[in-house]
């Protein structure tokens, strides 16, 4: 039988792939972490990523959270959210405080998370192949094959564990797709007032606008339809600011500034299964969310470092079988199952403008705000998990 070259290839060192192979870092095995990336780039444009406080304690043990909090402007801090529907009764405010918590989560630049991970992996002795795209992955009984046409060669691993934002080179892999059919449209916004650490998630019969604390203004996500995305980037910046005011309400308070505004589709995306035997996925790989409850990230930082902990507690030739990757499954399964279906949910039930709908959802709404045992059992779940 082959010996496989290495116990753990990571394919892909971006923020989920980074804290796994820092979380491995002092496990003592053979590992191989690959990135398309050139070293010392993010090719893609910066995006805002909500961590949120349990994100914060994963980064706290993997020694990366100070030197990003130093970095200026790469985390805000949100310590309320503020949740309401548009034609509808009921609102809730989330607060850290009713949890005992500095803030319910942070917003941080993926570019300058990304710069710190690299550092830290640096910093730990994990050499990453930069530049080196894999383009297959397939599994065999006793190791992972991966192919890179880059490099002409295939090398193989105990276990490949495959974070590179869309998993759609892995043999054997299912994936399920659902297009919500809508954009979100982001882009930076200032108030005439400075950001108050408090975000804002309203829901309209299009489907939610956020508001994320981000430096000293806001970073907005806005879903819409394509067509009316369409419209909205053609818009010179007066205009914009009166569509988002006419379409957000009061409750945001008065926007006078607008930058350069983008657009991405919306998409459910989940691997089925999320791992066999040889090979994971992790990360946006295995789960792409809506990101109505900024549960994307956060799931997958959690996907990671469980996995972590499941491969160091495995013997080192038995890294990567089926014992080792069903105890990990059967370990993620509730969180990321509740985590899709929350997801979706939320998308269905305050995405409709149905008139219908909108009794149920104020009812929810009010009896969230209301009901103070309700509301730190909601919290504690979009903090730590289901
Ligand atoms: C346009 C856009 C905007 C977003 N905005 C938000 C937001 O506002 N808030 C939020 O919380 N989340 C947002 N997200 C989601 C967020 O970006 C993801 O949750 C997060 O990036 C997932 O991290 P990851 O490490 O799994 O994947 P990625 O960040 O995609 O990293 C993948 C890594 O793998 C590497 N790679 C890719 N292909 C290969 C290959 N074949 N071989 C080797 N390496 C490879 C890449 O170079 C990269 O370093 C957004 C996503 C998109 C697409």
């Amino acid at each position: 039988m082959i010996e496989p070259m290495h116990d753990v290839a990571i394919v892909g060192a971006g923020p989920v792939g980074a804290t796994l192979a820092l979380a491995l870092a002092r496990a003592g095995l053979d590992m191989m972490v690959l990135d398309a990336r050139a070293e010392g780039t993010t090719p893609r444009g910066d995006r805002s990523l909500a961590l949120s406080h349990g994100a914060r304690l994963i980064f706290e043990r993997l020694g990366v959270w100070t030197p990003l909090a130093a970095e200026p402007d790469a985390v805000t801090p949100i310590v309320a959210i503020d949740i309401s529907q548009a034609r509808g009764f009921g609102s809730a405010t989330l607060r850290a405080t009713d949890v005992g918590l500095p803030a319910l989560g942070y917003v941080a630049s993926y570019v300058a998370l990304q710069k710190v991970l690299d550092d830290a992996m640096h910093a730990a002795g994990i050499g990453v192949a930069w530049a080196q795209a894999v383009d297959q992955i397939d599994a065999t009984p006793a190791y992972a094959s991966l192919r890179r046409t880059s490099v002409g060669d295939a090398l193989t691993a105990r276990f490949a564990v495959v974070a590179d934002g869309s998993g759609e080179n892995v043999a054997g892999i299912t994936r399920v797709r659902h297009d919500y059919g809508q954009v979100a449209l982001i882009a930076d916004v200032a108030r005439d007032t400075p950001q108050d650490g408090v975000a804002y998630e309203r829901f309209t019969s299009e489907g939610p606008v956020a508001l994320l604390p981000k430096g000293d203004r806001y970073g907005l996500v806005w879903t819409m339809t394509p067509a009316r995305a369409e419209a909205a980037l053609a818009m010179d910046d007066r205009a914009f600011i009166d569509a988002l005011g006419m379409h957000a309400g009061a409750r945001i308070g008065r926007i006078v500034r607008v930058g350069p505004r983008r657009t991405f589709p919306l998409v459910l995306e989940y691997a089925k299964p999320a791992a066999l035997p040889r090979v994971a996925m992790l990360g946006n790989a295995a789960q792409t969310l809506h990101p109505v409850a900024g549960q994307g990230f956060n799931m997958g930082l959690r996907d990671a470092f469980e996995l972590a902990r499941v491969v160091i507690d495995t013997p080192r030739d038995a890294i990567g079988a089926r014992a080792m990757v069903d105890r990990y499954l059967r370990k993620r399964r509730p969180d990321r199952a509740a985590g899709i279906a929350f997801t979706h949910g939320l998308t269905r039930m305050f995405g409709s403008g149905l008139p219908l709908f909108a009794w149920p959802r104020g009812i929810g709404l009010a009896a969230l705000d209301a009901l103070p045992i309700g509301k730190r059992a909601f919290t504690r779940a979009m903090l730590y998990g289901f």
